[in-house]
């Protein structure tokens, strides 16, 4: 009988902070008046609620409001010195630190990449100390740690159960940090944390968005399912593997037992695979030039500069690129009917081309009421791969701390 434990005075105190704390998130600088019109909370309830949460640090009084006949009201504010939250991406091997407002105070300085390497658990710990050291926040004011990684995640235990990338299988990483440093810590995959971030920090914040899709293009392409402001996880948490939907029966062999799955047609991997292939062939381009003739040199990174500079065969390539994801997408758009696609992931780097050729390959390919309401837009973390792991790890804890349960708001 959850619900009976469910209202006692404490659990009902704490519902009742966090509510506040999502209309100040939302509509700050208001009034105590006005939160209690907003939220239906007695005048007493909010003002013991703000008390509280102003002694925690979270939230402070900025000045005063325009009088509706009495005492000018008194503004509040979250407190974004109040507390911060540590932010680990196990990808890309970095922690960083960042205020309840989603800004970034501190990340730790680039280390060498770990492609290929088993990544030991104290190297986490090391991380997360780097972190704290290196910012100089005091340890009183971190609300939490959030490390997302690549790998699956059982949830709400935290225990990553399976990663390649990491070389990790059943490790209750959330258990072993919270006993370490004492803080309350989220674990979750790196994709759930970044849309997340989405949600909390970026493109789906800005018009509230509860319905959406990220859809992630890198080293894989996969999509996280967003439905009222929830991940879609799927019965054993496997749910948004879209990059292995079958494009062409025929196609070539995939590293997951099919064949002819969209990744091997749209990842970065296989544009670069793409390049070096249609090189060999004795197309001429720029893109050999700026390698020095060497087709091995041809990067990602390269490859947009020839992009940039207006290579015929990147742009090409990139047009191609978004004309399949675009399908994809428009398959998702009739299946799921969301109210925004964020297209995330370092292939977003390509720009407008490759967003211009998914939108339109999308909008004709979809049917007509989804096609019409559907946003696709890049990603609000585009230009750095390690500032979304590190804020979609923050964001693990962000959302912990404004959870509203489902109880109060009828969601
Ligand atoms: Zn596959």
């Amino acid at each position: 009988m959850s619900w009976i434990r469910k209202g006692s005075r404490e659990f009902m105190q704490e519902i009742n902070k966090a509510y506040v704390l999502t209309v100040l998130r939302e509509r700050a600088p208001i009034s105590r008046y006005d939160i209690s019109k907003v939220t239906g909370l007695s005048p007493t309830t909010v003002g013991t609620a703000v008390k509280e949460l102003i002694e925690a640090g979270l939230v402070h009084e900025i000045g005063s409001g325009e009088s509706k006949g009495g005492r000018r009201p008194r503004l509040l504010d979250l407190n974004g010195k109040g507390g911060v939250l540590i932010g680990v991406g196990l990808d890309s091997n970095v922690a960083g630190v960042m205020d309840v407002w989603g800004q970034l105070l501190y990340k730790t300085p680039p280390s060498r990449s770990k492609t290929g390497i088993i990544m030991p658990i104290p190297h986490v710990s090391d991380l997360i100390r780097q972190a704290i050291e290196g910012s100089g926040v005091s340890k009183d004011k971190i609300m939490g740690i959030g490390i997302c990684l690549p790998g699956i995640v059982s949830q709400p235990a935290g225990i990553v159960t399976y990663s390649a990338v990491l070389g990790w299988k059943d490790i209750p990483l959330k258990s072993m940090i919270e006993e370490e440093f004492g803080f309350p810590t989220f674990v979750d995959t790196d994709g759930v944390a970044i849309a997340m971030g989405e949600k909390w920090l970026g493109m789906a914040l800005e018009e509230s968005i509860e319905d959406f899709i990220y859809f992630y293009i890198g080293r894989g392409v996969s999509v996280v399912i967003v439905v009222g402001g929830q991940v879609y996880r799927g019965f054993k948490g496997t749910a948004g593997e879209f990059g292995h939907t079958t494009i062409d029966h025929n196609g070539p062999l995939c590293d997951c037992g099919g064949r002819g799955c969209l990744e091997n047609y749209t990842s970065i991997p296989a544009i670069l695979s793409k390049v070096d292939k249609v090189i060999k062939e004795g197309r001429s381009t720029k893109l050999l030039e700026l390698a020095h003739g060497d087709p091995d040199n041809i990067t990602f990174d390269l490859f947009l500069d020839g992009l940039e500079q207006g290579d015929p065969l990147a742009k090409e390539i990139i047009e191609e690129t978004g004309h399949l994801l675009g399908i994809g997408i428009a398959n998702l758009v009739n299946l799921l009917n969301p109210q925004m696609v964020i297209v995330g992931g370092d292939l977003v780097k390509a720009g407008d081309l490759l967003i211009s050729t998914i939108v339109k390959e999308c909008k004709e390919r979809s049917l007509r009421i989804p096609a019409e309401s559907v946003k696709i837009v890049p990603a609000m973390s585009l230009l750095s791969q390690v500032d979304a792991e590190i804020l979609g790890g923050g964001t693990l804890v962000l959302q912990e701390l404004f959870k509203i349960p489902n109880v109060i708001v009828g969601r």
